[in-house]
């Protein structure tokens, strides 16, 4: 076996505590050897609020080390669990399994490099391949993805788990609705190939899947013709019903007039506009919230953020069709910010604010975020209830909000929205802080993500959540609603003894009783961190 499988103590200590049956022997018969780097990097992610340690992490090189390794779970009298894990980002333990081995799928030697087909217009990568270096490979052939996510240092099997959202979203849909093809190993250790058209269950089931169903080793991304340039515009509004009327009017534009990208946020503290993901509001002019009339709404402000894409041949136009978009809208007329740069750089925006905070140490600092999808027509209820009433005028982090068309949405994936033709990403994007003051604690934030639920859930604002968390089946049924039969039955299906993803906490193991599941989760320490670490 081509592979490194990477073995420590912590086999030998699970065993005795958790009373697992899995065997060193069967491990080492793998062709093991031992690195407790691996294992600790395995156990933690960008959460930073569980630690798990896997009995083993394998780096595969090929689709046929994963198809091996699953294989022999599925295979072992005794049972383990295997989890892909792309870049670790996720935020409550989702890529994480105390019960097995962790697949580490991005990283140095996994997998092969992109190929990119020109002609077809799509790009086939490795499933661990990291989006920056997607993105790269592609701009060599004058091509790009069509839809992406805020951040690229996210892998592709990742965020095709969730969906892969960005501003993108509203015209191209998520990152799952431009994919042609998938190769994926099942829970049964085989490794298949599908698409629309060819093993059409599994494709479906694994889009938006949380790794529920077989880990991605392969996907066929669509490409369009890559952007030179971006005009990057900001606005701002102190009236939320405008603030939404203008976001749904510029979402329902799908010609070429129209903006590339239509993303928005809430502006609660007077700290974070001046200080927000990048350079935008310029520190030599701040900006003062109260100059733009949020006093009269409880000082909150909302800033419509849009971008037009364009090619050098083109420059002489873009004035005149940013003009003519922006004059349909209503955001305060003194209000208007705009940037001008180069599409790769644009998007890879918060990988700046990302290297500023990690050479302050202020990156590694737990992250409770709460992303939530809600329908249109419960929006405003969400601005009263949450961004004026629950949050005061602390946030923490930025706070995004902007409408989606759900037709972009293909609805035989497993992922599950709002049951509107229109609902919003809101996402509180918070990082806690152990520097004395209350409302940045953990505590206090996960208190306030509960109160949040909480309000939506009594208000009836039958909201989703996006990269959900549930510690329950009975919640995770909840959230599926009417498809939750149908991913029950994929499960039996692809991965019958439940082996695969176990840190979503949806699925117990076969060979597992629940109540050896929760062990799994145990808190770790929260760094001391300073104020700016909420600035990406
Ligand atoms: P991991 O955390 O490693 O894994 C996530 C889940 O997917 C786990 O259950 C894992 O088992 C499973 N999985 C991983 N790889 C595979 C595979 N190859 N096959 C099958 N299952 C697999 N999301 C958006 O949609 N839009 C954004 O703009 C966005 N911005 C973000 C910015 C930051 C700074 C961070 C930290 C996250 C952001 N996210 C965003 C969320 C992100 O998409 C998810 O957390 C995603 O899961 C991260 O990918 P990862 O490779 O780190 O996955």
């Amino acid at each position: 076996m081509a592979t490194k499988l990477l073995l420590t103590f912590a086999i030998c200590r699970l065993i005795v505590t958790v009373g697992l049956t899995l065997e060193p022997t069967e491990l080492l018969r793998l062709g093991l050897t031992v690195d407790p780097v691996d294992v600790v990097s395995a156990s933690v992610d960008f959460g930073l609020m569980t630690k798990v340690e896997p009995l083993a992490v394998l780096r595969p090189s090929s689709a046929k080390d994963v198809a091996q390794l699953v294989k022999a779970a599925y295979e072992s009298s005794h049972g383990f669990t295997v989890s892909a894990r792309g870049h670790g980002h996720s935020i409550n333990g989702q890529a994480q399994t105390g019960t097995g081995v962790v697949v580490q799928m991005s990283g140095v030697g996994s997998g092969g490099k992109p190929r990119v087909w020109g002609g077809d217009m799509y790009v086939d990568v490795w499933g661990g391949e990291l989006w920056i270096d997607v993105l790269k490979s592609c701009l060599a052939y004058g091509l790009a993805p069509k839809s992406w996510t805020d951040y690229l240092y996210l892998s592709v099997g990742g965020t095709l788990s969730n969906a892969g959202i960005s501003g993108q979203a509203f015209h191209h849909g998520p990152q799952i609705s431009n994919v042609h093809e998938l190769d994926v190993v099942t829970g049964k250790g085989e490794l298949m190939t599908c698409s629309k058209e060819q093993n059409p269950e599994l494709f479906h089931a694994v889009l938006g899947g949380l790794g529920q169903f077989g880990i991605i080793t392969r996907a066929r991304i669509s490409l369009e013709p890559a952007p030179q340039r971006v005009r990057w515009i900001r606005v701002l509004y102190s009236n939320f019903s405008a603030f939404t009327k203008d976001q749904e009017y510029l979402i329902s534009l799908h010609g070429n007039q129209k903006f590339d990208y239509v993303e928005g946020f809430v502006i609660v503290d007077e700290g974070l506009i001046n200080n927000w993901r990048s350079s935008f509001f310029s520190p030599r002019n701040p900006v003062k919230i109260s100059s733009l009339g949020s006093n009269n709404n409880g000082g909150v402000l909302y800033c419509l953020e849009i971008t037009k894409n364009y090619h050098e041949s083109t420059v002489e136009t873009i004035d005149q069709e940013i003009e003519a978009l922006l004059k349909k809208l209503n955001f305060i007329p003194t209000s208007v910010f705009t940037t001008d740069l180069p599409y790769v750089d644009f998007l890879d925006r918060v990988h700046k604010a990302e290297l500023k905070l990690r050479s302050k140490g202020m990156w590694e600092v737990p992250h409770p975020w709460l992303n939530l999808f809600v329908p249109k027509s419960k929006i405003a209820d969400f601005d009263r209830g949450v961004f004026k009433g629950i949050l005061g005028n602390k946030t923490s982090g930025p706070i995004l909000i902007y409408p989606m068309n759900k037709n972009k949405w293909d609805d035989k994936s497993s992922v599950v929205t709002p049951d509107e033709d229109v609902f919003y990403l809101v996402a509180f994007l918070r990082s806690a802080l152990d520097n004395g003051e209350e409302t940045q604690s953990l505590e206090y934030l996960t208190n306030q993500n509960r109160r949040i639920l909480k309000f939506c859930d009594e208000d009836g604002l039958k909201v989703k959540q996006y990269l959900p968390h549930y510690k329950t089946q009975s919640e995770w049924k909840e959230h599926y609603g009417s498809k939750w039969d149908r991913f029950q039955r994929m499960k039996m299906k692809f991965d019958p003894r439940h082996i695969l993803a176990s840190g979503q906490n949806i699925f117990t193991p076969t060979f597992l009783s629940s109540s050896n599941m929760m062990v799994m989760d145990t808190p770790i320490p929260i760094k001391q961190k300073a104020r700016e670490a909420i600035d990406f």
